[in-house]
Parts: structure tokens; sequence; C-alpha cells
């Protein structure tokens, strides 16, 4: 098998979290087990804080640092690490939902005080529908939070997943100990702001080691027996397949502040997580070891600079060997296409790149050729499939303030929703033009964006409708009729798909049950 050495040395993940849970300290304490950062603080939170839902420099400085730490990607023991990086705030969960379709494994975590939280529970939904492998690390456990074993009850029945916990804390807050790892039965004594050295591991023969006590305490030595007795009998032997296979999660506990079992993590994470994985494909599947270059763009990024069109489309390299100058076929747009600067994300040499390999992430300039989902190949034609679009929950009809700007305005909707900003509906028969957004903040930037980027002013009208989903039938008839019977709920999404817009969950419920040849899907996979 070709390039069997590049695939299994690569790892490409996403850590995910609801706001506040501590993704960005994770992120920078891998990143700086990987050597990619030297210094704490250096990797800024790409949060947009609440105040500042109306503050349009902070939407800029957002996309700034969003570019900038898209992807990271580092070395740790001949290991080559690529984080993907997923925005937090909960406006821009599509953008989030899309970059998981391009990574093989995530780390989700999880506050010790919070347990889990609203945003948690989509995520996970999401990697549901792919059987993405979860790692959960249970952060900030030097606060006082949650009982352990109750913490993994609520985890278990919230996000509807099985957990294998391979380490174990010793108390929590002001009392915590330490970690006891239940994989390779060794104790991670904890000390705040620790660097994580080789000393602050306590090997034992087994749990009765004298030394366990000397150091712990008699009364938390035999709390951490009785707790392992019990996690044992009940958890048994770790089964990495069913890890792999999405049926059950690993669980770590730490303090990413504290740097403090993030090592462990990031050990056991390159020991045990999937490498590139194979990918459905419209006509088959494809993997990773094929001869032949394929891959998909499932993320594509304007460029800061309004005076510069271009824009910067990730495609995830998904098989075969991707070169720089070499041509490649465009699938959607039947034609060869080559890129003479493809972008790397490696924190050393962020730089122009000559080749690239399957699990890697490769940053091309575009000038207006890419829309998310678009794939590449050597010249076979067919798509990636499973990139989702959700069902948008806000809508808005875009009113043209400059009838002069008719066609930049055109121009500017086009492209923003190829880069995934929002979604655009054309309603049937009128031609009234519909953005469906998650959220509020989205139809922010695009006013924002279009003024800025196209010179083209809009208003945004409120339109009353709760959903959007698109309408297939084994029966052409029915849906004629249905379309024709209620053509003012009725569009058409980009790709000439048609959208049922229902103006309540008790308008959907009603024609669903009214209409049993019809489904109503509330995802539209792009392929
Ligand atoms: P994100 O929104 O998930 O990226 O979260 P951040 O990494 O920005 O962390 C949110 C807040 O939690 C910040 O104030 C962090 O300093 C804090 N934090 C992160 N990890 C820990 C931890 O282990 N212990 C405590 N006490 N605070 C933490």
């Amino acid at each position: 098998m070709k390039y069997l050495n590049e695939i299994q040395k690569r790892r490409t993940f996403a850590i995910i979290s609801h706001p506040d849970a501590g993704k960005t300290t994770l992120t920078e304490k891998f990143l700086l087990f990987g050597g990619a950062i030297q210094t704490a603080g250096a990797v800024k939170s790409n949060k947009i804080k609440k105040h500042a839902t109306s503050d349009f420099m902070e939407i800029e400085r957002q996309r700034g640092i969003s570019v900038a730490t898209s992807v990271m990607s580092f070395e740790y023991k001949n290991t080559l690490v690529n984080l993907l990086d997923t925005p937090g705030h909960k406006d821009f969960a599509e953008d989030t939902y899309r970059t998981l379709t391009a990574v093989d494994s995530v780390v989700l975590v999880i506050d010790c005080v919070k347990g889990v939280e609203e945003q948690t529970k989509r995520l996970v939904e999401v990697c549901r529908m792919r059987d993405t492998p979860v790692i959960v690390f249970v952060n900030k456990l030097d606060r006082d939070g949650k009982n352990p074993f109750d913490l993994l009850d609520e985890i278990e029945s919230e996000l509807k997943i099985r957990l294998h916990p391979l380490s174990w804390p010793i108390n929590m807050g002001r009392d915590f100990k330490g970690v006891y790892n239940l994989y390779d039965k060794s104790l991670l004594l904890f000390k705040p702001n620790q660097k994580a050295t080789e000393e602050d591991y306590l090997p034992l023969e087994n749990l009765n080691d004298d030394i366990l006590p000397v150091r712990i305490g008699e009364k938390d030595a035999a709390q951490l027996r009785e707790d392992v007795e019990l996690l044992e009998g009940v958890y048994g032997d770790f089964d990495r397949e069913s890890y792999l296979q999405g049926k059950v999660a690993p669980v770590f506990f730490g303090s990413a502040i504290n740097n403090f079992g993030v090592k462990e993590l990031l050990e056991t994470f390159i020991q045990i997580a999937p490498l590139p994985q194979h990918r459905a494909v419209t006509t088959r599947v494809v993997e990773p070891s094929e001869d032949k270059f394929s891959g998909f763009i499932f993320k594509i990024h304007a460029n800061l600079d309004p005076r510069h069109r271009d824009r910067i489309a990730f495609l995830r390299v998904c098989a075969g060997k991707f070169e720089r100058n070499k041509y490649f076929h465009h699938v959607r747009l039947h034609k060869d296409v080559r890129f003479s600067n493809p972008y790397s994300f490696l924190a050393r040499d962020k730089d122009v790149i000559e080749s690239a390999f399957p699990g890697d992430v490769v940053g091309l300039f575009d000038t207006g050729n890419f829309k998310i989902g678009d794939t590449l190949t050597e010249g076979e034609d067919f798509y990636f499939t499973g990139i989702p679009s959700f069902s948008p929950e806000i809508f808005k009809e875009v009113v043209n303030k400059d009838p002069m700007k008719t066609k930049q305005l055109e121009k500017g909707l086009l492209q923003l929703t190829d880069e995934g900003v929002a979604q655009l509906f054309t309603q049937f028969g009128g031609n009234k033009k519909i953005i469906g957004c998650v959220g509020e903040l989205q139809f922010e930037v695009i006013q924002y964006r279009l003024l800025n980027e196209y010179s083209a002013s809009v208003q945004l009208n409120s339109l009353p409708f709760y959903k959007a989903c698109w309408l297939t039938s084994k029966d052409p008839k029915k849906l004629a009729e249905f379309i024709k019977f209620k053509s003012s709920n009725i569009a058409e999404d980009k790709d000439g798909h048609i959208v049922y817009l229902a103006q309540s969950e008790w308008f959907l419920n009603t024609e669903r049950t009214n209409n049993p040849d019809i489904e109503f899907h509330f995802t539209s996979e792009i392929h």
C-alpha cells in the first residue's frame, strides 16, 4: 500500500465543548506539548462575547483569529497531529458541524462543575451521525464539581453514549490530590501549575502498595481502592474496537489550566485514536491507502482584506497524495485545476507545501471556484457524502436598498452562502430571496459583509417561519400537489432542492400527518 507510513503517522481531530468548558485552554496545552507554541497565552480564544453581539470589530477580530487557528498541526512523538478548530459560539454551530465531517475523532471537554450543557448535546448528536469516536475530558477538577460517579451517569444518560473511565480522580476542588490511571495503573499526583514532569508519576504494583497511603493518606487510599474495585467490576477491560466504532467513549479527568492530566490524555490519544479513515462517496467507499488522490472542501474562508476577493478553501485529503502544481479534477465544474501555492498549517512552517497525505488539511487560494462539499479527484466522478446542511431556525427576507447594486448583491449572496455563512432560499413563484440562519449573529455578519465587501446595502425583514424541511417523495404527483397547494411556504435551496418553510411546530406536524407520502427532512446532505 502506498503512503502507508504517512497515513499511520497522522491523527486528525477536533476539540469540542460548550463555551467556557476549557477548549481553548486544552488546545493551548496540547500545542505546548507539541512544541507548536512556546508560551501560554499564545492561543487566543475565538469566542464572541455575548455583550459584543453588535460589535462588528469583534466579528472581524473573530474572523482573523479563526483563519489563523483553523487548523493547528504539530508533531508529538513521531505522530503528526492535525487539530481542527471549531467556533464556540452557538450561532456558528453549522461551521462546527461541517468541520466535524473532516475529522476522524473528537475530544469532548466537559466542565465538572456544570456537567452536560446545551451545546455539548448538540455536538455529540452530530458525532453520532457519523459514529465519530469520542474521548471525554472532564475538566476543572481543581474546582468543587459534581461527584464523578454522578457525572458519568449524567453524561451517559444525557448524551446517550456509553462511557469507559480510563482515569479516576482522588477528590476534587481544594482536596484534589490527583488521578489514578486505570489503563496503565499509575498514579499522577496533583500540584497546581505543574509542568507534569516524570516525578509526579507514582507507579504502583497494585493499589495495596504501601506507598499509596503515604502519599495520599489512609482515608483517600481506602476510598480509591473501593472506587477502583467498583469501576473495574462495572466496566471491565477497555475495548479499543468499541471506541473506534463510536460505541464507547473513554473518559479522562484533569485540569487543563493546571496542565494536569493533559499529557496523559495526549499520550493515550495518539495511541488509541483512529488513523485517517475511509469515507463514503456517492459511488463507493474511498480508502485512504488508494493510489489516487481525492479530497473535499469542508470550509471556505473569505480573505480579510476586502480588496482581495480570493478566499481560502480548506481541503481535507482523504486518499492518495495531494501535490502542488499537479492538475486535479474538480468534479462539480468538470474541469482540471491546479494549485501553485497550497498552504500548510504546520505551526513551524506555515508556508507553501509540496505534498499532503490522507488526514491532512490544505489551504487552497480560491477565486470563487469552490463551494462547501466540492470534491477533487484524479479524474473519477464522485462526491464525498455526509456533509450536512441543517435546518435553519431564523429566516429573513433580503430587501435590496440600492437597485443600482443588484448585481453586486447577487454575487455577494452567492459567495457568502457558498462559504456556508448562511443558507439561501428562493421562494417559489415569487423570487423573494430568503436567508436562513441558525443564530442572529450570522445575519449581522451577512449584512456587514455585503456592505463592506460587495457595496450592497440590504434590509433584512423577519419572516414568521420556524423551520425549513427538505421534501422528498416516492410519489412525484403527491409532491407536485403539495407544492401547488402550499406554494407560499415552498422555496428552493441553492441547489434546486424543494424546501417547505413551516410557520410553527403545529403546522409542521399537521402537514406531516396529512401527507404521509411526503418525507420531511431536517438536514440536507450536500451530496
Ligand atoms: P472555551 O470557551 O471552552 O474555549 O474555554 P476556555 O479555555 O477559554 O476556558 C474558560 C475559562 O475556564 C477560562 O477562564 C479558563 O481559564 C478556565 N479554565 C480552563 N481550564 C480550567 C481548569 O482546569 N480549572 C479552572 N479552575 N479553570 C479552568
